[in-house]
């Protein structure tokens, strides 16, 4: 019997982190800023004005392009799309209708690739906000102009866990790329996920869930209209409907919003007053040499030098850690082990900023103490003990050795062997020991003391020699 086909695609919204919006020079970071501040004649859509394109947008789009191996065709355009809806003063949004900025590429995950169908550069819209009890909503223009590079995959993605996947690898290659924070909290990243269900050749209508702000969000909006398309399929009509619903993230469930216009609908047409957008092909290739190296890239080249792949992989999700990591003298497995577990652990458990660790203790402090544990003259153990006091004091490891009087440990090694020697002679004490008369610690204590002429760190022999009494 075949099986029920689920198939996923994705457009997502991305802010650009670009100085000005779109066509105008109003600040584009409106984080903090009073509703309707960042606004002028242009955004506010007053007549007569004029756009004019934002060059860093179209140079950032086209360098996400690359990136995701899309085409980039030397000429494009911007298109008139209307719409009536009260964050939109134009009545139309400027975006690409038939001549986007990049086509194709594709995005691998898990040796799946999802091709992209897209690219394409447009204006974000106004922002509403609706206050509970009140006759009235309230509009703020900050926004009204953002770049917004609207990311557009084919239906290639099969489950709603995929389609998180596919999130997460284009948030962290954005980053990578500097193009965006992609700050999904902060609506910089914004999904509309399409989703049918196929069985013999049939098909359930294609639903749109509207603008999904988070990962999870995503993955459990698409996993309850998997589950309701599958549920009622044999009752849906034959022909192609397409219906638009919004997720309710309190209940966990879809609802429906409308029936989906179509392209028509939107009476797109060429914007009159912006030129075609010419790109020549040197200027393609010198963006392309300016792309930093994206995640993939990296995670191999940190193989090459040793690293373990699942520490490579940890590590490149993290670019706060990746930057520390890259600040040292030389890549190496032993250090990058050591961020992505001690210090990765650290910054959560210490709640210190990473500004404020990073000064305390810089990545060559760390190749510092790992020497000294390859050297063997401290232990992995005290090595994290040290690492913890250099977190609160942004002391020098040798320092701490000092002070602690750790270096007398240096032969941990040696004083073992004497212990295993001094415990190994006397069976009949050990067995006392063990039976409950712990006094007699007190006969190795002094015996391995002797035999060390006394230069056994008091602290660190009784406890190995604990350790060795209780196996
Ligand atoms: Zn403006
Ligand atoms: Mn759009």
């Amino acid at each position: 019997m075949p099986e029920f086909k689920t198939i996923i695609g994705l457009e997502i919204h991305c802010q650009l982190k670009t100085k000005s919006k779109m066509f105008c020079s109003c600040n584009n970071n409106a984080e903090n800023a009073e509703p309707n501040t960042l606004v002028c004649p242009v955004c506010l859509a007053m007549p007569g004005t004029l756009p004019v394109t934002n060059q860093t947008a179209v140079e950032m789009t086209v360098m996400t392009g690359l990136a995701f191996g899309c085409q980039i065709p030397v000429e494009s355009k911007f298109d008139r799309k209307h719409y009536f809806y009260p964050d939109l003063p134009k009545g139309y949004q400027i975006s690409q209708y038939d001549q986007p900025l990049c086509k194709g590429g594709s995005v691998e995950i898990n040796d799946h690739i999802i091709r992209l169908n897209r690219i394409h550069l447009e204006e974000d819209a106004g922002k509403l906000t609706h206050p509970v009890g009140k006759d009235h909503s309230l509009v703020d223009l900050n926004r009204a102009g953002t770049p917004l590079m609207e990311i557009v995959s084919e239906p290639d993605i099969t489950t709603p866990a995929e389609a998180r996947q596919f999130m997460e690898e284009l948030q962290l290659a954005l980053r990578y790329l500097g193009v965006s924070d992609a700050d999904m909290e902060k609506g910089h990243l914004r999904c509309d996920a399409n989703i049918s269900i196929q069985k013999n050749g049939k098909s359930s209508p294609i639903v749109e869930i509207k603008n999904l702000n988070s990962f999870k969000f995503v993955e459990q909006a698409l996993a309850f209209e998997e589950k309701r398309l599958t549920a009622d399929f044999a009752n849906w009509p034959e022909n192609r409907l397409k219906i638009t619903r919004g997720f309710d993230s309190n209940k966990g469930i879809t609802f429906e919003q409308r029936r989906k216009e179509e392209a028509a609908d939107y009476r797109y047409f060429p914007e009159p007053d912006l030129p075609p957008i010419q790109i020549s092909e040197s200027r393609i290739s010198e963006i392309k040499k300016e792309i930093k190296e994206l995640p993939k890239q990296k995670h191999q080249r940190y193989v090459d030098a040793g690293i373990r792949p699942d520490i490579a992989e940890k590590l490149i999700r993290q670019p706060q850690l990746v930057e520390y990591l890259e600040s040292a003298a030389e890549l190496k497995h032993d250090i990058a082990l050591f961020v992505s577990e001690e210090v990765s652990r650290a910054l959560v458990e210490n709640k210190i900023s990473f500004a404020d660790y990073q000064k305390r203790v810089p990545i060559s402090k760390i190749a510092d103490l790992l020497n000294l544990v390859g050297e063997g003259i401290i232990s992995k153990t005290s090595a994290k003990e040290i690492f913890a006091e250099m977190i609160m004091t942004g002391e020098a490891p040798a320092g701490i050795i000092k002070k602690q009087g750790l270096e007398q440990v240096s032969d941990c090694s040696e004083l073992e062997s004497t212990i295993n020697r001094v415990v190994d002679e006397n069976p009949d004490l050990v067995e006392k020991y063990r039976a409950g008369k712990t006094q007699v610690i007190g006969f190795f204590v002094g015996k391995i003391m002797q035999t060390t002429k006394g230069k056994a760190n008091p602290q660190v022999l009784n406890r190995l020699l604990t350790q060795r009494l209780s196996k």
